[in-house]
């Protein structure tokens, strides 16, 4: 069974299709980047995988489960984890305090502000994952760039998730920061299946196992890292970029 499954989609903003009958297959344990120009319509993919957005159009599958149309708090707990490009911390909040909460959030618990919070060995594990484990007692907003991106994956971490969803995830970072989050996501758990936008081209080559190009809200390629670097279309589109 495919972890992940899109079947036709389409996803039309007014006039605009921004997804035009995308279908694509990712099996469990995956390492799949969605390449393609800016409005190619990658984040509206993700966004429509992740059930924030409803397909005009298609389904998504989980685990061979139907999720197009379910509220994204319910995939989230079926086990599709994402990152957000704006933090979804809350910034008054520890660290610590933060993962706990998405842990809390991920068990349908809801973010139960205001009740006592205790540290579970879980939490203390994706702190270490992520090189945040020193900075568990710091309040989230005093948190470099870079370490609140590293925030956000440890959230999305924590709730253990089968499938993970990153989305431009080093773009923004200094040198050294992408150096480091750019490790973290190569050394992520292989069993976890996990789709990356990513505008660096060499780094999404390097990630991934297979490559879909998305452009005009279509797939023009899919394939392996190599197959895609060859393909004319794709070198087309990147001439410039
Ligand atoms: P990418 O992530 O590949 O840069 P997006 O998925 O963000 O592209 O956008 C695809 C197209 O859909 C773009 O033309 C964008 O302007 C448009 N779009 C995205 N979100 C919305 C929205 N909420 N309302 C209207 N148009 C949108
Ligand atoms: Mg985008």
């Amino acid at each position: 069974m495919q972890a992940l499954r899109v079947e036709q989609v389409s996803k039309a903003f007014g006039g605009l299709l921004a997804l035009a009958r995308v279908s694509l297959e990712v099996a469990p344990g995956e390492r799949r980047a969605v390449i393609g120009p800016n409005g190619a319509g990658k984040s509206t993919l993700f966004k429509v995988m992740a059930g924030e957005l409803r397909p005009s159009q298609g389904r998504v599958f989980l685990q061979g489960r139907e999720v197009s149309g379910m509220p994204q708090e319910r995939v989230a707990r079926l086990g599709l984890g994402r990152t957000f490009q704006r933090s979804n911390a809350f910034p008054e909040l520890l660290v610590w305090e933060n993962v706990a909460l998405a842990q809390k959030a991920a068990q349908g618990q809801g973010a139960a502000l205001g009740q006592r919070l205790k540290p579970e060995p879980g939490v203390q594990r994706v702190l270490e994952q992520v090189g945040l484990a020193e900075r568990a007692h710091v309040v989230a907003s005093q948190l470099s760039h870079g370490e609140k991106r590293q925030l956000e994956i440890a959230m999305a971490l924590v709730q253990n998730p089968s499938v993970l969803l990153l989305d431009e995830p080093l773009a923004g970072l200094s040198g050294a920061e992408r150096e480091r989050i750019g490790e973290l996501i190569l050394g992520l758990d292989p069993r976890m299946t996990v789709l990356l936008v990513e505008h660096d081209l060499e780094y999404a080559l390097r990630f991934a196992q297979r490559v879909t190009v998305l452009h005009y809200g279509q797939v023009i390629a899919e394939g392996e890292p190599e197959a895609i670097r060859q393909n004319p279309q794709v070198q087309e589109i990147y001439v410039g970029a």
